[in-house]
């Protein structure tokens, strides 16, 4: 029984991150004038309202998102993710959210096509109204790893597909490796943006040991935690693994994190370099 709802978390430090990353790779590859197709494994509700009672419970957004906007200076990674905060948010006051799936459908053009997962019913049932009625677009009540390796290798040679489970079942953490492992060797050119939370520094070691061990190429990887490793006190920070990112978010990244830091006020681990390197040529 699945209860994770991602209305209490939106905007939080780690969506900071993961959607400032995904939306940076998809201004990239939307660039190439060929048509793209963005899989989102886990889509959750789409959009949101960081003044329902869902958010001001936690108030992470507080925390994260609105720790941001208006900030001086940012940095080019998370221009198209600054971009689309302040379109939605033409009066300044930072109350909607864009989820994973309306950075999607913000950015893709007429002939990307979009796959959205969500297996929560109630999520699915508002992921399904905000998307409304679109061109290219499907929503899928099912299970967005089956769907990703259901819909690798695409027909448009390219892809961007983003992974984001709720991690609420803990083997998730070898699950998703293998599904990435097996979806890249179906597809090794994807881009495909794997999200983990740091819980405890030892299911981290055990992905990235499982990821550098599954054969895939060209795994960058991205970290930011608010707080140093502490085992029981939840999420301390969260990070990325970028399977073929585009070649700028290397050198975009550095001062990304440098600025995102500052401005979360992250007191613990922070790094970005290859997991695993691309092959020379
Ligand atoms: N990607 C979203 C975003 O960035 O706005 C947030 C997604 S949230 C972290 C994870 C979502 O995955 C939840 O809404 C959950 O219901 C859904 N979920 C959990 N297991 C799933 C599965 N096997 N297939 C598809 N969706 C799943």
């Amino acid at each position: 029984m699945l209860s994770y709802r991602h209305g209490y978390h939106a905007g939080n430090h780690a969506d900071v991150l993961k959607h400032a990353v995904y939306a940076f790779c998809l201004a990239y590859l939307t660039k190439k004038p060929k048509p793209l197709l963005l899989l989102d494994t886990n889509a959750g509700g789409g959009l949101y309202d960081l003044e329902s009672a869902e958010a001001r419970k936690t108030g992470e957004a507080d925390a994260g998102v609105r720790r941001i906007v208006g900030r001086p200076d940012p940095p080019d990674l998370i221009a198209p993710y600054l971009a689309l905060l302040e379109s939605l948010n033409p009066d300044g006051l930072l109350s909607t959210y864009p989820g994973s799936p309306a950075i999607a459908l913000a950015g893709a053009r007429a002939e990307d096509r979009v796959a959205l997962y969500e297996l929560h019913g109630t999520e699915n049932s508002v992921l399904e109204q905000f998307v409304g009625a679109r061109r290219n677009t499907s929503i899928v009540k099912g299970d967005g790893l089956e769907g990703l390796l259901a819909l690798t290798p695409p027909r448009e040679r390219r892809m961007l597909a983003l992974i984001d489970p709720s991690y609420e079942i803990k083997t998730e953490y070898e699950t998703v490796v293998q599904a990435v492992a097996k979806a890249w060797s179906k597809f090794p050119t994807g881009t495909y943006v794997l999200w983990r939370p740091v819980i405890e520094r030892a299911r981290v070691d055990a992905m990235a040991e499982r990821l550098r061990r599954s054969g895939v190429k060209s795994v960058y990887d991205i970290e930011l935690c608010m707080a140093p490793d502490a085992a029981g006190r939840g999420m301390t920070g969260s990070g990325l693994y970028v399977v073929n990112p585009p070649y700028t978010l290397p050198e975009a990244i550095d001062r990304a994190m440098r600025w995102l830091a500052d401005a979360l006020d992250a007191g613990g681990p922070t790094y970005a370099g290859w997991l695993v390197p691309p092959d020379r040529p």
